[in-house]
């Protein structure tokens, strides 16, 4: 199954990387893949990839002709449907934490048409650092990892929090706490303890947590056991992805890991000659400025963080519930924080963990709470309706007196939804009426709460 996976995922990880493999490719296709040792049909291959990398719109021939294009793409679904299942409403104990986690996607969804192109983007209630800073420091970095500090060593005291905190956050947040990952501001194997912690994850959640690591050059041997001890079930699930820094980083990790090593492994080509665009997030901020006009293509404005709840950091005792956002003046690194506590032991842990999502993930909009629209949302008047836009999509509701001043009201000054009611004098069906439009709006994002 899938055997030609392997050749056209190197072949598309080269062509998305490198724009000299790319041209000759494109004018020499046949003796390119011969150059490489790849038993494919050359034109068919090369059509596979330009659509593969969006650098086609349409296809030559019908794209079902294409077996590379299909084997590829049901490949993917494999992978994608696995994370569906994971993230599956049956996934979470709370409802109310599930349906709040479906707004954020939502919301995401309707502020970013980037967002919206990538149906497999999803949002996780959890994520665990397990350091304090990066040693990698990449230029692009989207969340403007500090520089490295200090690990959380596998210490028997450290084990014992560890696995306690997984456990209190399986029992409280359901099977869905095996999606989170453990790492975010900080390079996976920066610590030299990473596959204990994984292992400990994998025994108390039944999941083997995905890794990106932008250092599969530094220690071969030691990725190599790691993979090993994940075994081919896990790494066939995207357990495992290799960020690419450099064309040289590119030929080295080509040269170190063989072709069936790299199979399941995803190479992420974020060096500077690649196609990927940058999130214009951290410190890729300052990248674009460095790189002026030359580099305006290379960075789209999309938000980076996949996670919505708990940022939990083992080395500073701190958890951040976080939630993602366009990235913008007020939020440079595609995230806001909402609050944040410390914790000194697992007891801590779950009393902070509970405090934070009972206050933060709301399904229903509060009606104490000031409310606003969301910075991205155009409001348009029209006869017989009010009109809310995000980045191409939007929604319309019926415009009556009440909605109507309440929109403007919200508009003029940031108010709570029970002083918009006095300011209306509205009360009972009148005051339901109206929460109901503005709870539809808020399970679309287009409403939102401080
Ligand atoms: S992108 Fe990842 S590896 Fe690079 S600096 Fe940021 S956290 Fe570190």
């Amino acid at each position: 199954m899938y055997a030609d996976v392997p050749y056209i995922k190197y072949l598309m990880e080269n062509y998305a990387a490198d724009p000299s493999f790319r041209e000759r490719l494109q004018a020499r296709p046949q003796e390119t893949l011969q150059e490489r040792g790849i038993p494919l049909d050359a034109e068919m291959a090369l059509e596979a990839c330009d659509m593969l990398c969006g650098q086609a719109r349409e296809m030559r021939t019908p794209e079902e002709q294409n077996r590379y294009l299909q084997e590829y793409r049901a490949y993917q679904r494999e992978i994608v449907e696995e994370y569906e299942i994971r993230i599956a409403d049956d996934a979470f104990a709370e409802r109310e934490i599930c349906l709040w986690s479906r707004q954020v996607h939502r919301r995401c969804r309707m502020e970013s048409r980037q967002i919206r192109k990538h149906g497999a983007i999803h949002y996780f209630p959890l994520l665990f650092e397990l350091g304090d800073g990066c040693s990698v420091q990449c230029p692009f970095c989207g969340v403007d990892a500090p520089r490295w500090r200090e690990n959380f060593a596998y210490t028997p005291e450290n084990a014992g929090l560890w696995r306690e905190i997984l456990k209190r956050s399986v029992r409280y947040l359901g099977r869905v706490a095996g999606t989170s990952s453990c790492y975010m501001a900080t390079e996976p194997f920066d610590n030299p303890d990473y596959e204990k912690f994984v292992y400990d994850f994998r025994a108390v959640t039944g999941l083997v947590p995905q890794t990106t690591t932008a250092v599969a050059e530094r220690d071969p041997e030691r990725i190599r056991a790691f993979m090993k001890e994940l075994g081919p079930d896990a790494m066939g699930k995207a357990a495992m992805r290799f960020s690419i820094r450099s064309l040289r980083q590119l030929e080295k990790i080509q040269e170190i890991y063989r072709p069936d090593e790299l199979k399941d492994i995803e190479l992420l080509p974020n060096n500077p000659e690649s196609l990927t665009k940058y999130s214009l997030s951290g410190r890729a901020i300052r990248l674009c400025e460095r790189m002026g006009e030359k580099g305006r293509e290379k960075f789209i404005r999309y938000g980076i963080s996949c996670t919505a709840g708990l940022r939990v950091n083992l080395v500073k005792k701190t958890m951040e519930f976080i939630e993602p956002e366009l990235p913008s003046g007020e939020y440079p690194n595609g995230y806001c924080i909402r609050e944040t506590l410390g914790f000194a032991d697992a007891d801590e842990f779950e009393t902070g963990m509970k405090h934070l999502f009972g206050t933060w993930a709301r399904a229903e909009l509060p009606e104490d709470r000031v409310l606003h629209f969301n910075a991205v949302c155009r409001i348009a008047e029209k006869e017989d309706c009010v009109e809310f836009w995000g980045d191409g999509v939007g929604c319309s509701l019926a415009k009556d007196e009440d909605f109507l001043r309440a929109v403007r009201i919200v508009r003029e000054a940031a108010s709570t939804f029970a002083e918009v009611c006095r300011t209306l004098s509205a009360q009972d069906r009148r005051a339901l009426l109206l929460w109901q439009k503005f709870q539809y709006l808020y399970e679309r994002g287009y409403v939102r709460w401080a």
